[in-house]
């Protein structure tokens, strides 16, 4: 019965159409979906010893109720509910805020477990929940990224009954001789302990062996598709190296050595017969978009078309403007696809583009959607890598082509990592800025001198200089943030008025209102840009000087670094200003070095190092491809055993048959199905 896994999640009892859409938006599709959607924390519902508990630390405590509980209402929605518990001899307060129904679970007399903060100085415990007596074996409560449209307790459920239903078909994936040698756990123990760990050492030894089947598998991909490169005819591109060089000539300025050193690297890969499968490093504002203009020119002298995909209609529509005007005097054809392209618009350009009359199309991951059919792809290029799948080339081929492919990225991150995290890929590195360029001045400020701030801010504006204001980002709630922005918005219009406007820009425009606002802030209608993070990759606006970042501890380096990237990109000095008050050491340490140092590459290193004395910034922040249980950062020897047993596996030319292999190629088949680089 190998079929159950992979059915869809919607054939399990209890989940209907609408569970079945919630489940799909958060990336589950089948049971084994369901299975490996593993927990992001556990909450310690070990039961402990009231004397062993250091303040506020979260705890199970496990009683007899002792008195009658009381609610006490305050403020209009706010309310409090009391009651006293007995522990050995000894009797602590409980209290619950605004969970009022709770009064119905609880009687004097009855047995409890409860889990909570606890206040060392009152002897009380603050309940956050009333653990269910079913439950009271479990040592650890599994917490998953829920959403509004799916419940944690919910989430928790479907698992626990798909693993008791389809547990028994969990096989390993991990060929057996690998897992002996790491001494991994089989599989179905394995997920079994993420999601219901009897303790804290099965949990890390559950994680341990997750990590390592997860970056296998990655690795696996990598190394299938690197061979399907290798046995496939790539293109060579015949560039007209006149034509080159007289549209070089063209730009309004020189380029610099690093970016001539790269231009040079990609057209010898271009040149090749091989496959190019590049990653180009450059930090923010070093002109990467230039490179990537050269070389698309190079490969349409050729006969081919090319393809630039960027994260965000922003950006994609940025990136047309400016190349349409970087063409202007060529027969280049540019062309702009995104999702919100008008149907009829639509239509007309995939006609065009399918008859190679459009050389050069500009969009978001609309590009490699079903019915995009392209005359002649030679090459691909994707802006801001990180924020991608790693799937991309696998989508084009599918389509049928075999373009070169190129990944810019802005954020630095070592050549060793950045060649086992993306599978491989030749690096090229844009490490010197255009000249003429002045440091940007970072300064951080607490919140109570942000009106001083401000009227520096003012004096900027003063000077005809425009200005970003980035407001705080809270957590996993968009709602909160476009809040808060447009507040802030609000409140700076106030300050502001009458002398300069105020524009926001917030996740939840419209594509075409988001358009008009940055329209409006490059032509200097507005002179103060309040945004939440959506300015984060690529925008450029020349006259803009000042970034303001609120609540700045918030974000990570890197992402303060790209936000920071924004402004100094004329010949203007700049400047950062960070609002914060950071509410611990490293925080205050994480301010500091972004006031010291603007090299990307020293914000890496620290962010690794600040990272490594436990501070978790997101993967997703750190520019490179998110996985769901191993980092590539913390893990990365695992990343790297796991490249290097690849490596071997697919050397063989028999691996697919061997029997300690089928589970793994079978589960590759699935993913790479539509590469049909397997069969
Ligand atoms: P990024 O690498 O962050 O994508 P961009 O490609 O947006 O950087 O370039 C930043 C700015 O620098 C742009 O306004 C671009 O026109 C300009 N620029 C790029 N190369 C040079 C150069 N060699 N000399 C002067 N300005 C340059
Ligand atoms: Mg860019």
């Amino acid at each position: 019965m190998e079929t159950s896994l992979t059915a869809p999640v919607g054939t399990m009892t209890g989940v209907g159409p609408a569970r079945q859409k919630a489940l799909a938006e958060l990336g589950i599709n089948t049971i084994a979906d369901l299975l490996t959607y593993y927990p992001f924390r556990y909450d310690d519902l070990q039961v402990k010893d009231v004397n062993e508990i250091a303040d506020q630390e979260k705890v199970t405590l496990k009683g007899t109720v002792a008195s009658e509980p009381v609610l006490a209402r305050f403020g209009r929605k706010k309310n409090r509910l009391n009651f006293r518990l007995l522990i050995d001899h000894d009797v602590y307060m409980v209290t619950f805020f605004n969970q009022p129904y709770l009064m119905k679970q609880l009687e004097t007399g009855q047995a409890l477990a409860v889990y909570g903060k606890w206040d060392a100085k009152r002897s009380s415990l603050t309940g956050m929940k009333i653990i269910n007596p079913n439950n009271a074996e479990q040592a650890f409560g599994s917490i998953y990224p829920a959403s509004k449209s799916i419940r944690q307790g919910t989430i928790q459920k479907l698992i626990k009954q798909a693993f008791e239903t389809y547990g028994d078909q969990l096989v390993d994936i991990v060929p057996a001789p690998l897992a002996e040698k790491y001494r991994l756990l089989p599989r179905r123990q394995m997920i079994h302990d993420m999601h219901f760990p009897a303790s804290q050492d099965a949990s890390t030894a559950a994680r341990r062996s997750a990590t390592y089947e997860e970056f296998l598998l990655f690795q696996m991909q990598m190394q299938t598709l690197k061979q399907a490169d290798r046995t496939t005819d790539g293109i060579t591109i015949h560039y007209d190296n006149a034509k080159l060089k007289a549209f070089i000539k063209t730009l309004p300025f020189e380029l610099t050595g690093a970016q001539k050193r790269v231009v040079n690297e990609i057209c010898l890969d271009l040149k090749a017969p091989q496959h190019m499968n590049r990653l180009l490093q450059g930090d923010v504002g070093s002109g990467k978009t230039i490179v990537a203009a050269i070389v698309m020119y190079a490969a349409i002298t050729a006969g081919y078309q090319a393809a630039l995909m960027a994260p965000t209609e922003i950006l994609a529509e940025q990136h047309a403007n400016n190349l349409a005007q970087v063409f202007a005097d060529t027969d280049v054809n540019v062309a702009l696809l995104t999702g919100s392209t008008k149907p009829a618009a639509r239509k007309a350009l995939l006609a065009a583009l399918a008859a190679g009359e459009i050389d050069l199309l500009i969009g978001t991951h609309a590009l490699i959607q079903d019915g995009v059919e392209y005359a002649n792809l030679g090459l691909v290029i994707t802006d801001e890598q990180h924020r991608f799948g790693v799937n991309q080339r696998a989508e084009f081929r599918q389509k049928g082509h075999q373009p070169d492919a190129l990944a810019m990225t802005a954020t630095p991150i070592p050549r060793t990592l950045a060649i086992t995290a993306y599978g491989e890929m030749d690096v090229s590195e844009i490490d010197e800025l255009p000249a003429g360029r002045q440091p940007i001045q970072t300064t951080w400020v607490r919140s109570n001198q942000a009106n001083s701030a401000l009227s520096f801010v003012r004096k900027r504006l003063a000077a005809g200089e425009q200005t970003y204001v980035v407001t705080p980002l809270i957590e996993e709630s968009e709602t909160l943030d476009v809040k808060n922005a447009e507040a802030l918005s609000a409140n700076l219009q106030d300050y502001f008025a009458p002398d300069y406007k105020v524009g926001l820009l917030h996740g939840r425009m419209k594509p075409d209102e988001k358009e008009a606002v940055m329209a409006a802030f490059k032509a200097n209608e507005i002179q103060l840009l309040v945004s939440t993070t959506v300015i984060e990759v690529g925008v450029d606006v020349k006259n803009a000087t000042v970034m303001m970042i609120y609540d700045a501890d918030r974000f990570g380096l890197a992402q303060l670094h790209q936000l920071r990237g924004r402004v100094g990109r004329g010949s203007q000095a700049s400047y950062c200003i960070l609002v914060a008050d950071p509410k611990n050491e490293q925080g205050v340490q994480r301010m500091q070095i972004m006031t010291e140092t603007t090299n990307g590459f020293v914000l890496a290193q620290k962010d690794l190092e600040l990272r490594g004395s436990g501070e978790v910034l997101g993967v997703k922040q750190s520019g490179l491809p998110s996985f769901k249980v191993g980092d590539p950062i913390a893990d990365l020897n695992v990343l790297q055993v796991a490249q290097q047993d690849a490596h071997a596996i697919v050397a063989q030319p028999d691996w697919q048959q061997q029997p300690a292999n089928r589970a793994l190629a079978q589960i590759l088949k699935t993913k790479l199905a539509a590469v049909g680089t397997l069969d």
